[in-house]
């Protein structure tokens, strides 16, 4: 029996629904295995910005810091677009990561097998099961470094400078190699070694780390050749870890892959246990407030939060087999649904429900 805090943004468009559906779930978890999950709801995005006037109030930073986890929906929508840069809502997400020092971020990319349809390849090509997960290092790099603009060789130019240094690459490589081994113990290193001084870094960082996780085999891969393989052969990969730019573009690709974006959740973690866990997509305003997302990708965020922040396996795996055996049930949500018969936000969380 546990008791956990566990701050809740629902955010803007369709986050408020698919959260719902996610607290059903995380509440049921903890009448079946005797936890006290005590939950706040707390505001950042666009609804903050209406409420109190900025997308990130203090507040949210200072309950999200004292919790055990934050489950986020999505932020964003056409009616802040004409909001100034640095108070857009997205902007929450950025401080947030900063803030609660979220370095790590996990993207599993998995195709559920009875959603093999949707994925995009050739079936040939795409070998059953297919679960890659990426870890992208998230508070370093190009993102983050010195940039400007200046006089060049070629008259006026702008700058953006990548910098990492070997503690930086030791923590996110830390955080791979344990994924690594909780799963199939293959660990790929992408980077542009034959190009930046950087990659070069990481791979030295790398190599020095890898004695002690000898049962994880490491490979390194350009980022080029990454991006092919990704179409080509998928099911090459196990774990990737990757820099702040590279992780961002190859993880989207990953997920196109699986077919599906309402499907796939993510994690960020900080040097503790406290990390932040939201689906990959956005706020998808087309549909929201109509009972038409598909509440999957959070639902298994607070799968990857029980996982990652609580340590409840067994907990998490509950919830993924309970998302497994719906989809197996036949039960589609309309993103995924191929055209064939749909159900609501509110009943595909049902049905998860009652398989836990
Ligand atoms: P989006 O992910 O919100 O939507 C893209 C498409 O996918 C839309 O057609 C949408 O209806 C569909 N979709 C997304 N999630 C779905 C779900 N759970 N079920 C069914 N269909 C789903 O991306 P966008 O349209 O580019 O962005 C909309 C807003 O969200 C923007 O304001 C953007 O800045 C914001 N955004 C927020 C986050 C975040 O909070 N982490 C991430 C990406 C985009």
């Amino acid at each position: 029996m546990g008791e956990y805090r566990i701050a809740v943004i629902p955010g803007d468009g369709i986050g408020p629904e698919i959260v719902g559906q996610a607290l059903l779930v995380l509440e049921a978890v903890g009448r079946r295995f005797g936890h006290a999950f005590h939950t706040e709801k707390l505001l950042a995005g666009g609804c903050a910005i209406d409420a109190r006037g900025e997308c990130l109030p203090q507040e949210t930073i200072d309950t999200c810091l004292k919790s055990d986890a934050v489950l986020l929906g999505a932020v964003g929508g056409p009616k802040w677009d004409a909001v100034p840069g640095d108070q857009r809502p997205e902007k929450a997400l950025l401080r947030l990561r900063e803030r609660l020092g979220l370095f790590a971020n996990l993207r599993p990319a998995i195709l559920h097998g009875p959603l093999k349809d949707a994925c995009p390849l050739k079936p040939e090509l795409v070998p059953d099961g297919l679960d890659i997960l990426i870890v992208r290092e998230l508070t370093g790099g190009i993102y983050f470094g010195a940039r400007g603009r200046r006089e060049g060789k070629y008259g006026p130019e702008a700058f953006d400078e990548e910098a990492y240094s070997v503690f930086e690459i030791q923590r996110i490589a830390r955080v791979a190699f344990a994924a690594a081994q909780k799963r199939h113990k293959r660990l790929c290193c992408v980077d542009k070694a034959n190009v930046l001084e950087t990659s070069r870094l990481w791979r030295e960082v790398l190599e020095a780390l890898h004695p002690e996780y000898p049962d994880v085999k490491l490979e390194y891969m350009y980022v080029d050749n990454a991006a092919m393989q990704l179409v080509r052969d998928p099911g090459h990969f196990d774990v990737i870890v990757t820099n702040n730019i590279f992780g961002d573009i190859l993880s989207d690709e990953a997920s196109m892959v699986t077919g599906s974006i309402g499907m796939l959740p993510s994690a960020s973690l900080s040097a503790g246990s406290l990390g932040m866990y939201e689906p990959i997509h956005g706020s998808a305003p087309d549909i929201a407030g109509r009972d038409l997302a598909n509440p999957i990708a959070t639902i298994l965020s607070v799968a990857m939060l029980l996982r990652y922040s609580l340590g409840l396996e067994e907990e998490a795996r509950s919830i993924e087999d309970a998302v497994t055996q719906v989809l197996e049930s036949g039960a589609r949500t309309a993103d995924i649904a191929a055209g064939g018969p749909a159900l609501g936000t509110r009943e595909m969380g049902a049905r998860i429900l009652a398989c836990l």
